[in-house]
C-alpha cells in the first residue's frame, strides 16, 4: 500500500506588485509587494463638516482602517480638508487621509493647495476627468498636484462612470470583429484599458510607476474576478481590491467576502475596502471589521483575538453560551484600540466558548482559554481550559462575569508588561 504524503496547508500566493508608500508626518504606510494587505475605508460624512469627518475617520482608524478616503467634491469641502487633517493631529490620529476627487479634482487641487498638502494620496477617476479634448489636460492638472506635493494616487476606475468615448470606441472595433466579443466582455477590456492607458500618461508626466495604484471595481463577483485577474497579469501596479456597491447586510458581507477572498487567494490585491451599505443606525466601521474579517480568515492578517463559538443545536437549548460568545466577542473588540499598545501580540488570542460536551472541552483545548457549557441534561457546571488544561470548573449565575475575568487575566499574565519584560 502506498504511504500518502504530506498535504501541504493551502496558502495565498505571493504578490507580485510594485510597493508604493502613503505617507502622512512620519507615518509611512507601505502598500503592495510584500507589504501586508492594506485596509481602507470611506468616510459618508459631509466633508465641510470637520468636527464630524474627523470623529468619523478616528473611528473608523481605531476599528483598524489604515488609509480613510474623504469626498472632496466642492470648494468648501477642499477648504475643509487642512482643518480636518489638523483635528485628527490633534487627536493623535496619525491615519492617512485619501482624496477621492471627480468631475472637479483638477481645479480643486490646483486652487486649494493646502487641500493637496493635506492628503496622502488622490483617487482619480479617468471617467470622471472630462470629456474630449479637455479630458487630458484636467487629468494632467491633477498629476501635475501629484507630483508637486509629492503624491500617490489611485486611479480608480468605476463600470458605473466608465469613460463613454473609450466605451464607444471599443465597441466600434468590436462590431468589426469578425466574431465579436460579448459586450460584457468589451466592457471589462475598456475598465483595464482605462486605468492602464491613464497610468501611463501619468507615468509620461513624471510619475514613477510605484506611485500609482490601480483599481477596476465593478458590483458582481465574477465580473470582479475576471477583471482583476487580467488586471494583475498585464501591469505590476499596486492594486486597490472591492466590489463597487456591493449592497446591505447579508448580501454586501457575502458578495464582498467571496470576490475579495478568491482574489486574495490568488495573490491579486494589495489593499482592500468594502463599499457596504449601512443598514440604519449602523455603524460606518462595519465595513472595516468585515475587511479586517476578510484577512484574518484567509490568515494573511491578524487584527482581533478570535472567538471560537458553536453554532448551537438540540443540546443546548439555553442561549447562555449564546449571550456569552457575543459578550466577549464585543468586549474583546471594544478593547483592542487600548489593548494594541497596552498587550502587544494580543490580536493572535484564541477564545472557545462551546455549548455542550460533544465538542465543547476538544475544541477548548485548542484555544488559549476556553469555556464549555452544560447543555441540556448535563450537570449545571462549566469546565474552563488554559493552555490546553483544565484548570477549573464554573457554576451559578454569574459564569459569564466569572469568565470574562478569567480571560482579562490570562491577559494581563500572558501579554502585560511585567510578562513581556
Ligand atoms: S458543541 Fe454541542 S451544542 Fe454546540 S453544536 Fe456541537 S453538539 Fe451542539
Amino acid at each position: 500500500m502506498n504511504m500518502p504524503t504530506p498535504i501541504p496547508p493551502a496558502q495565498p500566493h505571493a504578490r507580485r506588485s510594485l510597493q508604493a508608500q502613503v505617507k502622512w508626518g512620519s507615518h509611512l504606510l507601505t502598500v503592495g509587494g510584500d507589504a501586508p494587505v492594506r485596509v481602507q475605508s470611506m468616510t459618508n460624512t459631509d466633508t465641510v463638516d470637520v468636527i464630524g469627518t474627523a470623529i468619523q475617520v478616528k473611528e473608523l482608524a481605531l476599528a483598524g482602517s489604515e488609509m480613510v478616503r474623504i469626498t472632496v467634491n466642492t470648494p468648501e469641502a477642499a477648504e475643509a480638508v487642512p482643518h480636518i487633517r489638523e483635528q485628527l493631529d490633534r487627536m493623535g490620529v496619525e491615519v492617512p487621509l485619501i482624496g477621492d476627487f471627480h468631475f472637479n479634482g483638477h481645479r480643486l487641487l490646483t486652487d486649494y493647495p493646502d487641500c493637496a498638502q493635506a492628503l496622502s494620496k488622490y483617487r482619480i477617476n479617468p471617467g470622471n476627468v472630462g470629456k474630449g479634448d479637455k479630458k487630458d489636460r484636467q487629468f494632467g492638472q491633477m498629476i501635475e498636484a501629484a507630483l508637486r506635493w509629492d503624491k500617490p494616487v489611485r486611479i480608480g476606475v468605476n463600470w458605473g462612470s466608465l469613460d463613454q468615448e473609450l466605451l464607444a470606441h471599443l465597441m466600434d472595433e468590436n462590431s468589426r470583429r469578425s466574431v465579436p466579443w460579448e459586450s460584457r466582455q468589451v466592457m471589462y477590456e475598456a475598465l483595464i484599458s482605462s486605468a492602464i492607458s491613464s497610468a501611463q500618461l501619468a507615468q509620461k508626466m513624471g510619475m514613477k510607476a510605484s506611485q500609482i495604484l490601480l483599481s477596476c471595481k465593478v458590483s458582481g463577483v465574477q465580473d470582479l474576478i475576471a477583471v482583476y485577474r487580467e488586471l494583475a497579469k498585464r501591469c505590476e501596479y499596486p492594486l486597490h481590491l472591492g466590489l463597487t456597491e456591493a449592497g446591505m447586510g447579508t448580501k454586501g458581507t457575502v458578495a464582498s467576502a467571496t470576490a475579495l477572498s478568491i482574489l486574495l487567494q490568488e495573490g491579486i490585491g494589495d489593499t482592500i475596502r468594502v463599499s457596504l451599505t449601512p443598514q440604519p443606525n449602523e455603524s460606518r466601521t462595519q465595513e472595516v471589521v468585515i475587511a479586517n474579517e476578510i484577512l484574518q480568515s484567509l490568515g494573511m492578517r491578524v487584527f482581533v483575538p478570535s472567538v471560537t463559538a458553536c453554532p448551537g443545536c438540540g443540546r443546548t437549548t439555553s442561549s447562555t453560551f449564546q449571550e456569552l460568545a457575543k459578550q466577549i466577542d464585543d468586549y474583546l473588540r471594544a478593547q483592542m484600540p487600548l489593548w494594541r499598545s497596552r498587550y502587544p501580540g494580543v490580536e493572535h488570542l484564541k477564545v472557545a466558548v462551546m455549548g455542550c460536551i460533544v465538542n465543547g472541552p476538544g475544541e477548548s483545548k485548542h484555544a488559549d482559554i476556553g469555556i464549555s457549557l452544560p447543555g441540556t441534561g448535563e450537570a449545571p457546571a462549566a469546565p474552563v481550559f488554559i493552555d490546553g488544561e483544565k484548570k477549573l470548573t464554573l457554576r451559578g449565575e454569574s459564569i459569564a462575569t466569572e469568565f470574562q475575568t478569567l480571560v482579562e487575566n490570562y491577559i494581563e499574565n500572558r501579554f502585560g508588561a511585567a510578562k513581556a519584560s
